[in-house]
């Protein structure tokens, strides 16, 4: 893994119609590139200038050492605003346990008072911040999790250095446990059995986001899309999304 520590210009990243997070007024990255090196990720997509190849993806790793600080430059921005906290990385990869970018970035957005902040992630890394999660208004502060199988084989299929699925359902009842909203986010929706992510997820998510690969043209192991065709067709998808959001509904 080659990691690069950089000093950025701008860690507020404006969004409009089309960006990532169009929902939001800003999204914010701490890190560019991504350790965890889903197959399907679709960062690659849209590389910026400092970016390497997208067939590197999962090799390389970018540290905006002076996000922090950015973000005390940029605080008049952040008042009032929505915040999607990242787009383009997770913000709890392994690196945040050297650098703890996340945590110092979270703590100066503390003082700013935003309308909204999702912090969206796939690691456990996440509860080593759990106090200071807690410092936020529960109407403000939101975790997505990404929860895509529950079956840990497919996991490692296609998020292979991520965290496992037994992980990620600790993290979700630890962060609902702490009174934290937790938005279990099924997106990609990767092979699994239905019954069984209603049954691990129900009891801990307020709210969930269904939604299908994009990008397949991307994806760096298009073996996968081959081996299991027939859950990745429309028909399946669409079967098994409303299932899933119905028994949510219910
Ligand atoms: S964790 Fe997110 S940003 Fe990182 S590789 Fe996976 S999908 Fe991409």
């Amino acid at each position: 893994m080659e990691i690069i520590e950089v000093e950025a210009k701008s860690i507020l990243t404006p969004q409009h119609a089309g960006s990532l997070s169009d929902h939001y007024d800003y999204s914010l990255n701490p890190y560019a590139g991504c350790a965890f090196a889903c197959t399907y990720c679709y960062v690659p997509k849209f590389p910026n200038k400092n970016n390497r190849l997208p067939k590197e993806w999962g090799g390389w790793l970018e540290v905006k050492t002076n996000a922090p600080k950015l973000i005390r430059k940029d605080r008049a921005k952040i008042f009032g605003s929505s915040i999607f906290f990242s787009s383009a990385t997770d913000p709890y990869q392994y690196a945040e346990l050297k650098y703890r970018l996340t945590r110092q970035c979270l703590s100066e957005i503390l003082h700013y008072h935003p309308a909204k902040l999702t912090l969206h992630t796939r690691s456990h890394l996440i509860l080593q911040d759990i106090e200071l999660l807690k410092k936020f208004d529960r109407n403000v502060l939101s975790v997505g999790v990404s929860f895509t199988t529950n079956d840990d084989t497919v996991r490692k299929e296609f998020e292979p250095k991520a965290p496992s699925v037994q992980k990620r359902v600790q993290l979700i009842k630890a962060l609902h446990e702490a009174g934290i909203n937790v938005v279990a986010s099924i997106a990609p929706l990767l092979p699994c059995q239905p019954e069984e992510m209603v049954k691990l997820l129900k009891p801990y998510v307020s709210k969930l986001w269904v939604g299908s690969i994009n990008y397949p043209e991307i994806n760096n192991k298009p073996e996968l899309l081959d081996k299991y065709r027939d859950f990745f067709s429309p028909s399946i998808q669409n079967r098994v999304t409303s299932f899933i959001k119905q028994e949510f509904s219910a």
